[in-house]
C-alpha cells in the first residue's frame, strides 16, 4: 500500500569523515549518510520519492510508473519500496532489454519493465507521452524521471532538521555551508528551501554545464516563491555524465574511509578536495557533505 510508505521516515545519520587533507587545511567535514538508510532503500532517492507517492495517494492511485536506465538509483529506491510497502510498480527503461545487476534487482523487487529503445526514450518529455501508458496502467501515478520537480526537492528539506539535531552531538554549535553531487539539481534545490539563505549549498555537476541544471533550480525556486536562494553549481563532471578516468578511480580507492562511486559522489568528493587544497575555505570552516548513495549503481561499471 501507497499509505505504509508515507509513514516511514528514516533518519540519516551524521558522521565526521577524518581525511588528511581535510585536517591540513582545518577544515571539518560531516557525512550525512544518505546511503544507509536502509538495506536496499538507499539514497537521497527515497527523499525525492515521498512526496511524489503522497500525491499518487491522494489521488487514490495503486501504484507508481516511472523511469529510468539500466543502472537508475532512482528505479531501485522506487522497486525497493514498492516490494518493501507492497505497491505495484512499472518501469520505463531506456534502451534494449539488457541485464544489469540493477535490472535483475529492479525483476526480484517485481518491477514490470519495459523497454523503450533510445529514440522512445528520448521523447519522455513530449506532451503526450504518458497518455498510452496511462491508458495501460490507469492506476498506476507517473512520477518523472528521478523524482525531480518541486515535490521532489521538498521530500530533502528533510535533511536539515537532521542535520540540525544531530550537530549539537558533534561538538558542533553550527555548521558553514553544504556540499553535495548534482544530476537534475533536485536535491540541492531541497536544501536551498530548506536553508532560505542562511547558508550556502554548493552544487558539483555530475552532467555537463548544458544540462540545464540552473534552470531546473530556478524554476522550483519560483514556484515555491523562495526570492533569495544561495547556492553555487560548480562543474565537476570530468567531461561527461559516467565519464570516469584513473585520477577519479585513484581517488576512491585510495579515499577508502568512505565508500563513494564514481558518477556522483566520487567526482563531488574529488572536487571539496580540489577546492580545499586551493585554500578556498579558512580555518575552522565546517561543512556538510551529502552521501547521496548510488552505491548499488557501481556494480558491473567495470
Ligand atoms: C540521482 C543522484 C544524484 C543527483 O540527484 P539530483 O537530485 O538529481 O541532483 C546524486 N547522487 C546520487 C548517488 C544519485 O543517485
Amino acid at each position: 500500500m501507497l499509505l505504509s510508505a508515507l509513514d516511514w521516515h528514516p533518519q540519516p545519520r551524521l558522521e565526521p569523515l577524518h581525511l588528511d587533507w581535510l585536517a591540513h587545511a582545518g577544515v571539518e567535514v560531516a557525512v550525512l549518510r544518505l546511503d544507509r538508510i536502509d538495506s536496499l532503500i538507499s539514497g537521497n532517492k527515497w527523499f525525492k520519492l515521498l512526496h511524489h507517492l503522497h500525491a499518487a495517494h491522494v489521488a487514490g492511485a495503486q501504484g507508481i510508473i516511472s523511469l529510468g536506465g539500466a543502472y537508475s538509483n532512482h528505479l531501485h529506491a522506487l522497486a525497493a519500496a514498492g516490494q518493501r510497502f507492497g505497491f505495484p510498480t512499472v518501469g520505463l527503461l531506456r534502451g534494449h532489454p539488457r541485464e544489469t545487476p540493477t535490472v535483475l534487482d529492479l525483476k526480484a523487487f517485481g518491477m514490470t519493465l519495459h523497454w523503450l529503445g533510445y529514440e522512445g526514450y528520448r521523447r519522455r518529455h513530449d506532451a503526450d507521452f504518458w497518455t498510452p501508458w496511462q491508458a495501460q496502467y490507469p492506476q498506476l501515478w507517473p512520477i518523472p524521471e528521478g523524482g525531480s520537480g518541486l515535490p521532489g526537492a521538498q521530500g530533502c528539506m528533510s535533511w536539515e532538521t537532521s542535520v540540525r539535531d544531530q550537530s549539537a552531538g558533534l561538538g558542533w554549535s553550527d555548521y558553514h555551508g553544504w556540499w553535495l553531487a548534482c544530476g537534475t539539481g533536485t536535491s540541492l534545490a531541497g536544501l536551498v528551501l530548506a536553508e532560505a539563505g542562511r547558508r550556502p549549498v554548493h552544487g558539483v555537476l555530475a552532467v555537463p554545464e548544458n544540462h540545464g541544471v540552473k534552470q531546473q533550480v530556478e524554476s522550483i525556486m519560483e514556484e515555491a516563491g523562495l526570492g533569495n536562494p544561495l547556492y553555487e553549481l560548480i562543474d565537476g563532471s570530468r567531461g561527461g555524465f559516467a565519464r570516469v578516468d584513473e585520477g577519479l578511480t585513484t581517488f576512491i580507492e585510495t579515499t577508502a574511509q568512505i565508500e563513494l562511486e564514481p558518477l556522483y559522489t566520487g567526482k563531488a568528493l574529488m572536487l571539496l578536495k580540489a577546492r580545499v587544497e586551493a585554500g578556498q575555505f579558512a580555518v575552522g570552516t565546517r561543512l556538510i557533505f551529502v552521501h547521496t548513495g548510488g552505491l548499488q549503481g557501481r556494480r558491473g561499471l567495470h
